[in-house]
């Protein structure tokens, strides 16, 4: 399916969602009938009308003895028609676990497609984005194998190093070697020092997820006069070993640039870092990262270091399936929809109701969401993944000719329980925002935000890690900053925007203790991702995770925790 990539193929594509959503769906039975998996429900069918009927709905748990069998060496026609070329690894932020899936060559093709076309809707909306270069932090990760000798990485890892990556149209100031760096602080260094060299040429300052450009940006803080001073004397850290970094920076920081340099100076030492990503970079016209969901809490810091330039949420994907574009890219980050892009997978939706619960359960067709209504989302895609359920909440909000846009609501379980009450991603997200309000008229920074339903204590309670940042010096926050009547008030304000059962365990018979505040040390977030990342995570598909599970990465954040604040009445119901 190599179809070209303009805006005409985008107006086809949504134009006909429901007739392509019908291909897909047929030429994948195609394909698959013949699988042991799907031979088990259709005994070599495949008719459309009998897969609904008898292929059931699944977790990933249900499939994974499959896809696990065939990355063991058993051959990829268990699952799949077409031949398996490799396994995703998901970064298991999200879900606390990591999985692997099932990929070929009709994913690279896909995840090629989608990444064109998101570049063709940025051209339309942002004027020079053709013009100059994209400032996009990219990491990949070193490639391992199945037991079978398969590749084994993360998804755009994958994509990266595989031949359709070269037929991307890039433009980008990070050379490509150095995104192969498998050493991620060398990569980091490398791929700022080259954005500031070329910072007359910045159109757009990016990353996959928003909180790998917070994480750049505290590098940048870390790091600028080192920066400044190999800009100076146009010559490159010896500590930067990877000999294919230093090749690359080498075509790049051709002589020493002392008029750069004095500028990254003077920049970065000013008392505040408002507007740093404008004043280093004066021609981006905006932020590219995924903001929406988890990424949410990293909004308001983002404005703060640039100024308030828009900041583009483009995509909606994972390592099942590529799912959709934000075709209104400039919107602003809270109205941000995607487009679902017909032509990917086939995709149903199960109708839950805004707590997450299951209403009639009723499996809809794309095309056939209401406005309005909350869904899970199902993929049924071309790799071995029938029925599939991804885990994500997703609202219908409008459409796009003729196919359905979805706001990304949370992850579909409930992240926070310390009694019966389902406290979801949303829920959390909501309190998170009433509280940065607080801390914004104190001049106070959210720069990390987690959580985790403490149930050592009778009775249980909510604790929230909040990482803090002065704005007007740009300096970490030491105990007596902290106003303790301003986060006694954020506790309150957040308890208030918890869910209403919440609010009645919390108040009529006191199952539920009351919420903590845990303001932790400056850097806290950064050592939590090393924490995931040395765990196997990937650091551009990093997500902080919105609530913690495990004791060791508690552990990181209650090595640094500064103060306590509990909130000091119970909420109204
Ligand atoms: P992974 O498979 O590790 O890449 O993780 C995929 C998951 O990341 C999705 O199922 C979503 O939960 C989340 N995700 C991806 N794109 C977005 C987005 N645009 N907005 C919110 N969450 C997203």
């Amino acid at each position: 399916m190599s179809l070209g990539c303009d805006l005409t193929v985008l107006e086809e594509l949504t134009s006909n969602a429901k007739q392509i959503q019908d291909d897909v769906l047929n030429k994948i039975l195609n394909a698959n009938a013949n699988t042991e998996y799907l031979k088990r429900f259709l005994q070599g069918s495949s008719d459309k009308e009998l897969f609904k009927k008898n292929v059931p709905v699944v977790s990933y748990e249900d499939v994974k003895p499959y896809i696990d069998r065939v990355a063991n060496g058993e051959p990829s026609d268990i699952i799949s028609g077409e031949p398996i070329t490799a396994f995703f690894r998901s970064s298991g932020t999200t879900s606390g676990n990591q999985k692997i899936f099932p990929a070929n060559n009709i994913t690279f093709e896909n995840i090629l497609f989608a990444f064109s076309l998101s570049s063709v809707v940025m051209s339309k909306h942002v004027e020079v984005y053709k013009q100059g270069k994209v400032m996009s932090f990219t990491f990949t990760q070193t490639i391992s194998t199945t037991p079978c000798g398969l590749p084994l990485a993360p998804g755009l890892t994958s994509f990266i190093k595989s031949e359709y990556y070269r037929r991307l149209a890039k433009n980008s100031t990070s050379p490509y070697q150095i995104i192969l760096c498998p050493d991620t602080k060398q990569s980091m260094y490398c791929q700022l020092l080259c954005g500031l060299v070329q910072r007359d040429e910045v159109v757009s300052v990016g990353s996959v997820f928003a909180s790998v450009l917070v994480q750049v940006i505290h590098f940048l803080e870390n790091y600028w006069k080192e920066l400044a001073s190999n800009i100076r004397s146009g010559h490159l850290s010896e500590w930067i070993t990877d000999l294919s970094c230093r090749e690359s920076v080498s075509t790049i920081l051709v002589e020493p640039n002392p008029e750069l340099a004095d500028l990254i100076e003077n920049e970065c030492g000013q008392t505040s870092w408002q507007g740093i990503v404008t004043r280093l970079w004066p021609k981006a016209k905006c932020m590219e990262a995924i903001i929406t969901g988890s990424m949410a809490q990293h909004i308001s810091a983002l404005e703060f270091y640039s100024n308030k330039l828009p900041l583009v949420s483009p995509i909606y994907g994972s390592s099942e399936a590529f799912f959709g574009l934000n075709l209104e890219p400039l919107c602003k980050p809270q109205h941000v929809s995607y487009t679902f892009l017909p032509n990917m997978s086939y995709f149903e939706f199960i109708d839950v109701d805004v707590e997450g619960g299951t209403t009639s359960g009723e499996v809809l067709d794309l095309v056939d969401v209401k406005l309005g209504r909350y869904y899970e989302l199902l993929v049924t895609n071309f790799s071995g993944l029938h029925r599939c359920r991804v885990g994500d909440v997703l609202e219908a909000t409008g459409y796009y000719n003729k196919t359905p846009q979805f706001r990304f609501v949370r992850r579909k379980t409930t992240v926070l329980s310390v009694h019966l009450e389902p406290t979801t991603e949303e829920d959390l997200l909501k309190a998170l925002a009433r509280a940065t309000v607080i801390l914004e008229s104190l001049e106070l920074m959210l720069t990390g935000f987690t959580c985790y339903g403490d149930v050592s204590t009778v009775p249980g309670h909510y604790v929230f890690y909040l990482e803090l940042k002065a704005k007007v010096n740009n300096n970490s926050i030491d105990d007596e900053v902290l106003d303790n009547k301003v986060l006694v008030e954020c506790c309150r304000v957040m308890e208030e925007s918890l869910n209403g059962t919440y609010r009645r365990f919390r108040r009529k018979n006191g199952s539920i203790g009351a919420l903590e505040i845990r303001v932790v040390q400056q850097g806290t977030f950064d050592s939590l991702m090393d924490f995931f990342v040395s765990r196997g995570s990937s650091i551009s598909q990093y997500k902080t995770p919105m609530c913690i599970n495990s004791a060791e990465a508690l552990k990181v954040l209650e090595d640094k925790v500064l103060a306590r604040f509990f909130s000091d009445k119970s909420p109204p119901i």
